[in-house]
């Protein structure tokens, strides 16, 4: 089946100027594609990037350089004010941290009706107020915690709230950058079962963004590798667990705990070493496999070849 892209990202830069003369490539060169109805995982260790992309993509930052096309729309350059309202309705983000994210000062109504109300969703105030309620059972929170405020609310329901926020406007495209990491382990699954129904239910579309394999495993379709500003592995879920082919993404598959205990016992970690790679050429993303990129140059794609077929 041809699947449709939703989301293309074409040779993505985003560069910071810090201080004077100093610039950092927190984005450099990245390219994937999210299909609709997808969830593609992006997994780094922190500082890779990934936020950056996320923020990048939903034009919270300009790009340096690059595209982001989204439904073969030009997300970035010059838009008209409906053009960009157009685009946040249909583009929403979920923060890592739902208590920075959420105004303290704004009832839970407020804080979830504020997209209705820039988008002109609702009618009146009775319109409103049902909207909002109605999302929160969605989210599963109570009728009655509209008119509380974010600080009455435990880790796990602040986080819901920020999910009812982005799901008022009805978006197809959701950015999750960490949606579970500053979770308890125990409520980590709620969440992600919850954002699982809700893609079932909406057909909506995640950028899901986590710092270990472990916590996109069992959400994510696809999966792209970040390290220092580059994408260096992309493939099916299924695909980087069974055959991972850069030592980037050997090194975090090793880091995950294993459930048996005397497997774990004899868990070997490896630990990445940047300066392994073959340096004959520029590395870049390229196709190893159907739907199976790596970093690498033209020497080092011939023995992952190698190693695959093995
Ligand atoms: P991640 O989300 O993977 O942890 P980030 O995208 O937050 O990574 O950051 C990538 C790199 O860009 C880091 O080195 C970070 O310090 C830098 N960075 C992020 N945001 C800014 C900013 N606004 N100004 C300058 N540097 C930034
Ligand atoms: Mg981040």
């Amino acid at each position: 089946m041809e699947q449709k892209k939703l989301l293309e990202v074409k040779n993505l830069k985003k560069h910071f100027k810090v201080g004077r003369n100093k610039i950092v490539k927190a984005v450099d060169d990245v390219s994937f594609d999210i299909y609709e109805g997808e969830t593609f995982g992006l997994v780094g260790e922190s500082g890779s990037g990934k936020s950056t992309t996320g923020r990048t993509i939903i034009r919270l930052y300009d790009a340096t350089d690059g595209q982001v096309l989204f439904n073969g729309e030009n997300v970035h350059g010059k838009k008209s004010k409906q053009e960009l309202l157009k685009f946040n309705r249909n583009m929403q983000m979920i923060f890592q941290d739902p208590s920075s994210s959420l105004n303290p000062r704004m009832t839970v109504l407020d804080i979830i009706a504020e997209g209705l109300d820039t988008h002109h969703l609702v009618k009146d105030k009775a319109e409103r107020k049902a909207r909002v309620e109605e999302l929160l059972e969605v989210v599963g929170l109570n009728k009655s915690h509209a008119n509380r405020f974010p600080h009455e609310f435990s880790g796990g329901q602040r986080q819901r709230i920020g999910i009812a926020r982005a799901l008022a406007v009805e978006p197809s495209f959701i950015i999750a950058d960490e949606p579970i990491s500053a979770l308890d382990v125990s409520i980590q699954a709620q969440v992600v079962n919850l954002l699982k129904k809700l893609q079932k239910d909406r057909g909506l579309t995640y950028l899901f963004i986590a710092h270990d394999l472990s916590m996109v495993k069992y959400i994510s379709d696809r999966i792209g590798i970040m390290y220092l500003g580059h994408l260096v592995e992309v493939a099916d879920s299924d695909e980087i667990f069974n055959n991972p082919l850069h030592p980037y993404t050997k090194s975090l598959l090793s880091a995950i705990p294993l459930p048996d205990p005397e497997y774990e016992r004899t868990r070997k970690r490896i630990s990445y070493d940047p300066t392994v790679h073959d340096t004959s050429e520029e590395p870049k993303l390229r196709e190893i496999g159907p739907r199976h990129w790596v970093r690498c140059t033209s020497k080092e794609l011939e023995q992952y070849k190698i190693e695959l077929d093995k």
